[in-house]
């Protein structure tokens, strides 16, 4: 295969300087970062991962303290980590499987209202919800067990592409020699930005407020979200335990004052918002986490491979896209960057290296339409949610029952919401 693996010493003006030489380079230490790494290694790639926090492996979760990021896992993404032989290893006590998801309009009116199930839908489930440090440990895990996989705890400051690979300099001076390099360095990607590769960025002027909450009625493995006039949305997120894991996403002023709100405060603001039918549906909340909250964007970048003129480097997760939370799509998008990739290289002519032009194109090519679709629904859904006008309020509440009311268009939903992903 490749000569990766070799350390050469290179005499500068300077020191002696080592250089490690992998096949591929994974930067960035989220989900995405830590599937894509572990992923490369199995296809039998040798592989850094490199991200500043990657010196310690993810603490299980304790038993009845639950993480404060809570992700809704497509099945597409099950499919992967069971891919990854990582789904087996997950404590599925746990993971919340999702079998409804209800969504109501902003008049408060019986017919706006969508209902999506899995029973119609003929799946078991719609999602998984669960832990981010729960995915993470278990990523942890596996990769300690993995040979052709090394961490390295450092920054990756400066990138040089050449004809045959990148060089990546670290912030404590080691050089690493990549054929190829993923950048999964998350939504500010400094790797992007280093290559030059542009990206549209649009700030929502919103904040989603995160909580874990206690509830006395049963969730019925149901997944709520709720729009609410001005714009606001707030999901609730069936979590084990009778536990749910609410997303509000609202103004920024709005959000710290949300923050800032004791559990009597808490209880206020549910009676008052949506006509009093969170609490109606779930009962009595209990604060169950320290509220948290994280400004909302969308990005996109221009190129999912780089540099222009001679891409060695493919862009991977929030480093390639950031979306609304308001369809839990965000990760499972980038998961299936990871999955594509994996696909493409595994099945890789063996005359190919990992970095050949044809196989980024390839990666390009099949990421750029699934990502543009989600971009834009969401981005559409989000901003006729916010309409002010009485047309806008009209039709998103008119489009919610009619898309009730037609099978077949639910049926669509739900398959693109699956995000299923092939393996062979
Ligand atoms: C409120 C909220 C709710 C959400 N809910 C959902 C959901 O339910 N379902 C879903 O699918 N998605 C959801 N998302 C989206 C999801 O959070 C992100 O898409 C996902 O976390 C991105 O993961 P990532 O690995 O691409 O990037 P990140 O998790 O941002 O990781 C980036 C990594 O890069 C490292 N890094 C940065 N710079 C460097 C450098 N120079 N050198 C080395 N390493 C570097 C960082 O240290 C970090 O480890 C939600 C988002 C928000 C805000």
């Amino acid at each position: 295969m490749s000569n990766a693996n070799q350390n050469i010493s290179l005499k500068t003006s300077a020191n002696l300087t080592q250089i490690r030489i992998v096949d591929v380079a994974v930067v960035g230490g989220g989900i995405a970062g830590k599937a894509c790494a572990l992923g490369l290694a199995q296809l039998g790639l040798q592989t850094v991962h490199i991200a500043p926090d990657l010196n310690e492996f993810t603490p299980a979760p304790l038993c009845d303290q639950w993480g404060q990021r809570i992700y809704a896992f497509s099945p597409g993404t099950q499919q992967l980590l069971a891919h990854l032989q990582i789904w087996d290893a997950l404590d599925q006590t746990r993971m919340q499987p999702v079998r409804d998801m209800r969504i109501f309009g902003d008049r408060g009116e019986q017919n706006d209202q969508l209902h999506l199930s899995a029973f119609e839908a003929g799946t078991p489930q719609l999602a998984w919800i669960g832990e981010s440090n729960l995915i993470e440990h278990t990523l942890d895990q596996a990769s300690r067990f993995q040979n052709k996989l090394d961490r390295i705890s450092d920054a990756v400051e400066k990138v040089t592409v050449d004809a045959n690979g990148v060089t990546l300099q670290l912030q404590t001076g080691d050089t690493i020699r990549a054929l190829l390099v993923v950048a999964a360095d998350g939504a500010n990607s400094p790797i992007r930005s280093e290559l030059g590769i542009l990206a549209s960025v649009e700030s929502y002027s919103q904040s989603a407020v995160v909580a874990n909450w206690l509830c006395t009625h049963v969730h019925l493995e149901t997944a709520y979200q709720w729009f609410l006039p001005g714009g606001d949305i707030v999901a609730m997120l069936p979590l084990p335990n009778k536990q749910v894991s609410m997303v509000w996403s609202t103004s920024p002023e709005n959000a710290t004052e949300l923050l800032k709100l004791d559990q009597a405060g808490w209880s206020d603001k549910f009676f008052a918002i949506a006509g009093g039918k969170i609490t109606h549906q779930l009962g009595v909340l209990t604060l169950n986490s320290a509220p948290a909250a994280f400004p909302l964007r969308k990005i996109r970048a221009e190129r999912f491979i780089g540099p222009e003129h001679n891409p060695k480097v493919a862009l991977i997760g929030d480093a390639a896209h950031v979306m609304h939370p308001l369809a839990g799509q965000g990760l499972n998008l980038g998961l299936r960057d990871v999955a594509t990739l994996l696909n493409i290289l595994g099945k890789r002519e063996s005359f190919r290296l990992p970095n050949d032009l044809v196989l980024l194109r390839r990666y390009e090519r099949q990421r750029q339409g699934d990502t543009s679709a989600l971009l834009w629904v969401t981005d559409k859904l989000k901003k006729l949610f916010s309409g002010t006008t009485g047309t806008e309020r009209q039709l998103r509440n008119w489009g919610l029952g009619l898309v009730n009311r037609s099978h077949f268009i639910k049926q669509r939903l739900i398959e693109r919401a699956l995000g299923e992903v092939d393996f062979e």
